[in-house]
């Protein structure tokens, strides 16, 4: 058992100052990536409607069980659970799909106009092995349409994540799409997988060996290069899909055609989580020259939920269709634009004060540059005029402002010209006026 913070021998000599491993610490410039990719995904979601939520980081350990399902990596072998003090089981959210329709039944938004759109982002769980793309603490940003069966949403889903995905620079995206049926139709087509795999289980790996029994759609998921063979002659699950079924993707593709949207069909793409239904699909990008395993890393996935609803306890089924792009891996990615947050701006004036009476005043005439908006840099800290001179000039700010002991007593402010050197003194009360005329 490891010791508790208070236990002898657990002093400060213990404390390790380093994050727990497969988490990270954002800090600026990629603190503002994320914030700027998260910005540009929402502006997208909240064009097209959707609205945002926010869920807790923690939820019940049972609405993982209820949802993703037991048999699945995220919950068997990923789920970080706890247990409070009060003796609740918890677990750290592996994902926001489950939590979402929890919220859903939870605030009664099945009484909202239908289909309910909703957009997250944050942070999310898993104690996976890390490595490259493959964090304990990942980001995503997700939609979820709630409340419809229609083939537009589904097709509205791949839609934004393809636009989104683009605008943040990734052109050369694959989109792979297959249905993997409903109620009527997978469990037959389950039940031939099953029976195929089953009289070649002496030639499947190990881990294939236990999918047989927990999780047989999972088989076609697998990378192990002993069972690449068996899955070519594996029932595909095309030819098992019922009316219903065929006519749903046929539509999504249909949809998708029609918007130009490139995409392949793979019949052996299933997506292991339990609740998924009819359409899934993963989107990827080419993986870098020189990348160790060649496989394309998937920037996002997602699909259709149609039985979720039911699986949390509601009597009525509730349609629905989602998708969660990984953040991480889009900031990863070679070519991902540089997308800064609104609220960064450069730098138009750096602030140079000299002298105690004139670093009093300071924080007052930087509160005037505020409600102009004018976007400032300062060195507070530093006295002298060359220091703070030397750093406007390395960062390459247009305009310097001085506020010196001669300027305090006069009301007044000096700005220099950083590229021409010119000089104008400015009353305080003129300051808001003068700015305006500053080219950027
Ligand atoms: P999933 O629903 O599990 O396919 O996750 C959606 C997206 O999140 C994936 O396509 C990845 O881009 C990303 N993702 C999933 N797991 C991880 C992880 N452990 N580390 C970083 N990104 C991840």
């Amino acid at each position: 058992m490891p010791k508790k913070p208070t236990e002898k021998g657990m002093g400060k000599e213990d404390i390790k100052l380093q994050t727990p491993k497969g988490m990270r610490d954002l800090i600026g410039e990629e603190y503002y990536r994320y914030q700027g990719f998260f910005e540009k995904a929402s502006e997208v979601a909240i064009y097209y409607g959707f609205q945002p939520i926010e869920t807790p980081i923690l939820e019940s350990e049972g609405l993982f069980y209820h949802s993703v399902g037991a048999h699945t990596d995220i919950i068997e072998k990923e789920l970080y659970t706890l247990r409070t003090k009060g003796g609740d089981r918890l677990a750290l959210r592996p994902e926001g799909t489950a939590p979402i329709m929890r919220a859903y039944f939870e605030h009664g938004l099945q009484s909202q106009p239908q289909p309910v759109m909703l957009y997250y982002h944050g942070p999310f769980f898993r104690h996976d092995s890390p490595q490259k793309g493959r964090y304990r603490e990942l980001r995503q940003f997700g939609l979820e349409v709630i409340g419809s069966s229609k083939s537009i949403t589904d097709a509205l889903v791949i839609r934004l994540v393809n636009t989104i995905l683009t605008e943040a620079g990734l052109p050369d995206l694959t989109i792979e799409i297959n249905s993997i049926g409903d109620r009527d139709c997978r469990p037959i087509w389950k039940r031939e997988l099953v029976n195929y795999y089953r009289k070649h289980a002496k030639e499947i790996c190990a881990d294939c060996r236990e999918r047989l029994k927990d999780n047989p759609l999972r088989l076609l998921d697998c990378k192990n290069p002993k069972c690449q063979t068996l899955k070519i002659a594996a029932p595909s699950v095309i030819s098992y899909l019922c009316t219903g079924c065929k006519q749903h993707f046929k539509e999504v593709l249909e949809c998708l055609e029609a918007m130009n949207i490139t995409y392949t069909i793979n019949n052996n793409l299933v997506r292991g989580l339990d609740y998924y239904s009819r359409t899934v699909f993963e989107i990827s990008m080419a993986p870098a020259e020189g990348e160790a395993d060649g496989l394309p890393l998937a920037l996002a996935g997602g699909g259709r939920y149609d039985y979720l609803s039911r699986a949390l306890g509601s009597k009525k089924q509730v349609p629905a269709v989602g998708v969660a792009i990984g953040a991480d891996r889009v900031l990863a990615a070679p070519g991902v634009a540089n997308l800064l947050p609104r609220l960064i701006k450069k730098p138009k004036i750096f602030f140079i004060q000299l002298g105690t009476e004139a670093k009093m005043k300071s924080l007052s005439i930087i509160e005037i540059l505020r409600h102009t908006k004018t976007p400032i840099a300062h060195s507070l800290s530093k006295d002298s005029l060359s220091a703070q001179l030397g750093i406007a000039e390395k960062v390459n700010i247009p305009y310097a402002m001085i506020l010196g002991q001669k300027e305090v007593i006069d009301n007044t402010v000096i700005i220099r010209d950083m590229r021409s050197r010119a000089q104008d003194v400015v009353k305080l009360d003129e300051l808001a006026n003068y700015l305006k005329t500053l080219k950027a």
